[in-house]
């Protein structure tokens, strides 16, 4: 028998990646719901929805998400919205009885100067980044929601923290977007057009990690396969990559010849957000989409959604 899983959020670029690698893995039975079937800030329709759907566990990648500009501008929005669904996803499941959930979060929620890699337990040790600090405490909350239903009812809800994420089905905005599918776009847009030179934001010298958004629905299968599971774990791709440099690399899977200047008015961020993942490489897991590979990959997805006229720009 299949096991069934509510993936909630499916549509977006995590949950899409969590349902083809469900399909691929056909021993699962993905149990979905459009966000005109379900509301998920509303905890009585998630109620209602759980009780008669019954799914033998939960992956929860619903979230209001955005890039450095998105998240500084609407913190209201980021906090409040992200908190809703945390609390709605945990405590529905946990009313339902379901006995295993897997919540996830974003690598945002560590301090701005926390140990290069991060290790778990560097989680509210200091002060967060502030461009992000609205999504990282729903973000915060939610783990902490999971591991306390945890230790209070014996539920198995544990969590995985994500660093940056990219790949098909991404969020294109010019100004709200993350800094690959912004740069994706910035830099097909000045190869069409033909322009000299692309600016990019901040210094260029900020440094991140990214994971290809496949990579990081196979960790989280294989986390869900766990007997004892740490309450939260990191998932990286386990090396990072100036801005400048990254965006060198998306000028090559692009096809942009021109110049790339900074634009020194936008923030840059965060210095450096590298996860350790030792813990999760114990567990046997590692990534399989080395950056240029998957450069390509997501090109690939801007042009077929931009030519359909399904490119997502928020
Ligand atoms: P962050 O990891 O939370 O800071 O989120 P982002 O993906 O939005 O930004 C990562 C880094 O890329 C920051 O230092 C940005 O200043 C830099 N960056 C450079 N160009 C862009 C761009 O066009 N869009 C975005 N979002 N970031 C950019």
């Amino acid at each position: 028998m299949k096991t069934r899983i509510f993936i909630a959020g499916h549509s977006g670029m995590v949950g899409s990646a969590l349902v083809r690698e469900a399909l691929q893995l056909g021993t699962y039975e993905p149990v979905l719901a459009t966000r005109r079937e379900l509301d998920l800030t509303d905890l009585r329709a998630v109620l209602h929805f759980l009780e008669f759907q019954r799914p033998d566990c939960v992956i929860f990648a619903a979230a209001k998400v955005g890039g450095i500009l998105s998240n500084s501008t609407f913190p209201a929005d980021f906090l409040y919205e992200n908190l809703t669904l945390a609390t709605n996803i945990v405590r529905a499941s946990f009313l339902v009885g379901i006995k295993r959930l897997l919540f996830l979060g974003s690598s945002c929620i560590y301090p701005k100067f926390a140990p290069q890699p991060i290790p778990e337990s560097a989680l509210l040790s200091g002060t967060l980044e502030e461009t992000n600090e609205a999504y990282a405490i729903a973000k915060i909350a939610g783990l902490k929601l999971c591991a306390a239903y945890r230790k209070q009812h014996g539920v198995l809800f544990h969590s995985a923290m994500p660093t940056n994420l990219y790949g098909p089905g991404d969020n294109y905005h010019p100004d709200h977007s993350h800094v690959i599918p912004g740069l994706i776009h910035r830099f097909h847009s000045a190869k069409e057009r033909g322009l000299k030179e692309v600016a990019i934001w901040g210094t260029g010298t900020p440094m991140r990690e990214f994971l290809y958004v496949d990579d990081l629905a196979s960790a989280c299968f294989h986390l869900l396969t766990l007997d004892n599971p740490a309450d939260w774990i990191n998932v990286g791709f386990g090396s990072d990559v100036s801005i400048y440099d990254l965006s060198l690399a998306i000028a090559k899977a692009v096809g942009y010849s021109g110049q790339i200047t900074l634009d020194s008015t936008k923030p840059d961020g965060t210095p450096r957000k590298l996860l350790d993942t030792s813990l999760l490489r114990s567990t046997g897991w590692q990534p399989q989409t080395p950056l240029e590979d998957g450069l390509k990959l997501a090109y690939a997805d801007y042009q077929k959604a931009l030519h359909s006229g399904r490119l997502r720009t928020i």
